[in-house]
């Protein structure tokens, strides 16, 4: 098994091969670069190692210039860059750890130093990753719905929001689709909350199943599902709310012994009929298309109409 990899950058090869030396027999992956370019090519990419020993001074970039642009990127996973420099020197130590370095270690270096320095570098890096999963946990917490897996309303109206402005700034359109399971308070009742639970669950893979990878949906309340189409005009929505809708109740849903058919009801409203209205308002759109639906017998699919004007109001 590869141990842990490391980049050196020094441009005085002796430093390069001793450093190399010593640091394959702690167990390290060493890629070696002779110059700085080399060495921000490497850095750059997406599978750049975490570790990092640059020479300070190196012919065209050196390392106090990688270090900055590695942190001007503000690249992710974290690369833990130590620089070397030749002596001991206060505003050198500051340039480079201002610069964005971990640490700095000055040559010539004390190899029990140098492995004890980047131990406390591999022990930083584990923290941070231990973070990184930490925060990544709780985003995914908090922007999924824990019946169904999909995402929560907060989430879905967020997405909603940000391709119906990515739309209108691209001249390009998006579809929305409210799907409401029928007759749902029948399931609670006959077959308990908690298969009503399974339908839900069940009607959400389903409806994730059969739309396009960049199409979204995720559980508005209740039993009501929002899915977001983007580029999409309306009979584009059209279809792929009926394809949705018809996925739901293709087939029974099996509880124990129990088939549980489920039908739901569709509005659709998009941003080609109903130009500049903001996300609230589309929403509010769908689920006026949603209620007719629903007053219509259930069980299908309505658009969304400009508001009638009363009577009063001509
Ligand atoms: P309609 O055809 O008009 O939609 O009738 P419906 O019975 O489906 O009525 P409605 O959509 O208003 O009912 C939604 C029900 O969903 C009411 C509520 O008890 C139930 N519900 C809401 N959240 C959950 C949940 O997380 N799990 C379960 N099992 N039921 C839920
Ligand atoms: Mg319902």
């Amino acid at each position: 098994m590869s141990g842990p990899r490391i980049l050196i950058a020094d441009d005085h090869q002796e430093t390069l091969e001793h450093l190399g030396q010593m640091l394959g027999e702690w167990g390290y992956e060493v890629i070696a670069a002779d110059n700085g370019y080399r060495a921000w090519e490497v850095l750059h990419k997406p599978d750049a190692p975490r570790l990092a020993i640059l020479d300070r001074r190196m012919p065209g970039i050196d390392g106090l210039e990688i270090v900055r642009k590695i942190r001007e990127q503000g690249q992710e996973p974290h690369i833990y860059v130590m620089l070397l420099t030749v002596y001991d020197n206060e505003t050198h130590v500051v340039d480079g750890l201002s610069a964005g370095a971990d640490d700095y270690i000055v040559k010539p270096f004390r190899a029990h130093e140098l492995h004890a320095r980047l131990e406390a570098g591999r022990r930083i890096l584990e923290i941070l990753e231990q973070l990184i999963r930490t925060r990544d946990e709780l985003h995914s917490q908090a922007t999924t719905d824990s019946v169904t897996g999909l995402w929560n309303r907060g989430a879905i109206v967020e997405i909603l929001e940000r391709e119906l402005s990515r739309a209108v700034r691209i001249n390009s359109s998006l579809g929305i689709v409210i799907i409401d399971i029928d007759n749902f308070k029948n399931i609670n009742d006959s077959f308990g909350h908690q298969a009503g639970d399974s339908v839900l669950l069940e009607c959400g893979q389903r409806m994730r199943g059969s739309v396009r990878t960049y199409d979204a949906t995720g559980r508005y309340g209740g039993d009501e599902f929002l899915s977001v189409f983007p580029g999409c005009k309306v009979d584009e929505a059209v279809m792929l709310g009926e394809r949705l809708r018809r996925e739901i109740a293709r087939q029974h849903v099996t509880l124990g012994l129990a088939p549980i058919w489920v039908t739901a009801s569709a509005g659709i409203a998009s941003s080609d009929l109903f130009p500049e209205v903001p996300a609230e308002q589309l929403i509010a759109l769908a689920d006026q298309a949603l209620y007719r639906a629903k007053r219509g017998g259930r069980n299908r699919l309505e658009i969304a109409e400009s508001p009638q004007l009363a009577p009063s109001d001509l």
